[in-house]
C-alpha cells in the first residue's frame, strides 16, 4: 500500500488532478496569515494542495469575446470539483483516524475588524501551498504555472492532522515565466506592480512574484463592474466603461459608482450567486490566468486574440456583443443618459 503520503498522493491523482503536493506546518513557517493551518484546524499538520485544469477549448474563445458561457461552466465545474475531491479526501482521512477538513476553492473570505469579509483575504492561500509543495511556480502575475496548463488551472486543498512527508518546490530555474508580461498587458485594472516584487517565505524557501497593488482594483474590474482597457481599443466580457483610476485610493468611490450601475443592468445569461454581491456574478476577465499558456508562442497568440476582437456592449435584453471599438462609443452615446449610466 505504500506510506500514508504515497496513498493520498495517488488517491488524488485518481479523481483527475494532475499535480500534488503536501505542506506541512514546517515548510510553511514564517508565511502570511494565509498559510496557517491551524486556522482551518488546530491540530492541523499537513495539506495536500492539487491541481485540475481548465478545459482549453474554451479559453481562446472566451478571450475573442466569442463564447462567455462554455468558459464560466466549466470554470465553476472546475472549482466545485476541487472543492469535492478535497471534502472527500478529508473525509476519506477522517476514517482512517486523522480529523481533516476540505477547504473550498475559492470563494471564502475571513471576517476583519473594521472591513468585515471585503479585505476578501482567504481562510487559506491554496497558491502558497502551491508553490511550497511543488504544485507550480508563481509566474510574474502572482498566479500558480504549472508546467503542463499553465496558469489555466484550479487548486484545491485538504487539511488535515496526519504527519505527511512534505513535498519539494519546483526547481526555480525550470519557471517558463520569462516575465513576457503579458498578463500585465492583458490586465485592464493594474493590480500587478510592473517595478516592485512582492517577496514571501516559507519555510526558509523564498519565492517573489510582481507586487499587487490595491485589490479593489481587480474587484472593480473581474467582479464585471468595468472593462474597458485604457486604449479604448479592447474590453473585458464586462460592457462597463467606467475610468480605471491610477490612485490606489481612488477605488472606493469607483466600486461604489459601479456597484450601483452593475446592479441596475439587464441581467445575463449564467452567472452565479456571490457572497459580497447583491447581483449575481459573471466571468468576465481571468484574462492574467487564461493567457499564461506555458509556451511563449501561446501566450503571444493569447494576446493577440484578447486585444484585437474589440469591445463588448450589452442590448437591452442583456445580452452581450463585441463589437468595433468605434462602434462601442457610437452605441453608448446613442442611449439616453439613464442607460448610459450604466455603463460609463
Ligand atoms: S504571462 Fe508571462 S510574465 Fe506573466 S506569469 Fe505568464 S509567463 Fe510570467
Ligand atoms: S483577473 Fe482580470 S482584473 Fe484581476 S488581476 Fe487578472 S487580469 Fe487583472
Amino acid at each position: 500500500m505504500g506510506s500514508l503520503t504515497e496513498q493520498v498522493k495517488k488517491m488524488v491523482g485518481s479523481y483527475g488532478t494532475v499535480r500534488v503536493g503536501i505542506a506541512t506546518r514546517q515548510t510553511l513557517e514564517g508565511g502570511p496569515p494565509s498559510t496557517d493551518l491551524t486556522f482551518i484546524m488546530p491540530e492541523a499538520r499537513s495539506a495536500i494542495t492539487f491541481a485540475i485544469p481548465l478545459n482549453k477549448k474554451y479559453i481562446r474563445p472566451f478571450l475573442a469575446k466569442e463564447d462567455r458561457l462554455s468558459h464560466e461552466g466549466d470554470n465553476l465545474r472546475a472549482n466545485m470539483l476541487v472543492t469535492g475531491i478535497a471534502a472527500h479526501l478529508a473525509k476519506h482521512l477522517e476514517q482512517k483516524g486523522f480529523p481533516s477538513q476540505g477547504v473550498v476553492a475559492n470563494e471564502f473570505y475571513r471576517e476583519e475588524p473594521g472591513i468585515g469579509r471585503l479585505g476578501m483575504h482567504p481562510d487559506l492561500s491554496h497558491r502558497y501551498l502551491a508553490v511550497r509543495s511543488g504544485v507550480g511556480w508563481f509566474g510574474f502575475s502572482g498566479n500558480v504555472i504549472t508546467p503542463e496548463y499553465g496558469a489555466a488551472v484550479i487548486l484545491g486543498t485538504c487539511v488535515t492532522s496526519a504527519e505527511l512527508e512534505p513535498t519539494d518546490p519546483l526547481p526555480p530555474e525550470e519557471n517558463y515565466c520569462n516575465r513576457c508580461k503579458f498578463c500585465l498587458a492583458s490586465c485592464c485594472s493594474g493590480l500587478m506592480d510592473p517595478v516592485e516584487d512582492a517577496q514571501v517565505n516559507l519555510g526558509g524557501e523564498k519565492f517573489s512574484y510582481a507586487k499587487r497593488r490595491n485589490y479593489l482594483r481587480c474587484e472593480f474590474v473581474c467582479g464585471g463592474m468595468t472593462g474597458l482597457h485604457s486604449s479604448k481599443k479592447w474590453s473585458t466580457w464586462s460592457p462597463g466603461r467606467f475610468f480605471i483610476p491610477d490612485d490606489d485610493h481612488a477605488f472606493r468611490e469607483a466600486m461604489i459608482k459601479g456597484i450601483k450601475a452593475y446592479d441596475r443592468r439587464p441581467p445575463l445569461e449564467g452567472g452565479f450567486p456571490h457572497i459580497l454581491m447583491r447581483s449575481k456574478l459573471y466571468l468576465t476577465c481571468g484574462n492574467c490566468q487564461l493567457i499564461c499558456w506555458p509556451d511563449l508562442e501561446d501566450r503571444k497568440e493569447n494576446f493577440r486574440i484578447l486585444t484585437s476582437s474589440g469591445v463588448v456592449i450589452q442590448r437591452p435584453d442583456g445580452s452581450l456583443e463585441r463589437v468595433s471599438p468605434e462602434k462601442a462609443e457610437a452605441y453608448v452615446m446613442s442611449l439616453d443618459e439613464e442607460k448610459r449610466a450604466l455603463y460609463t
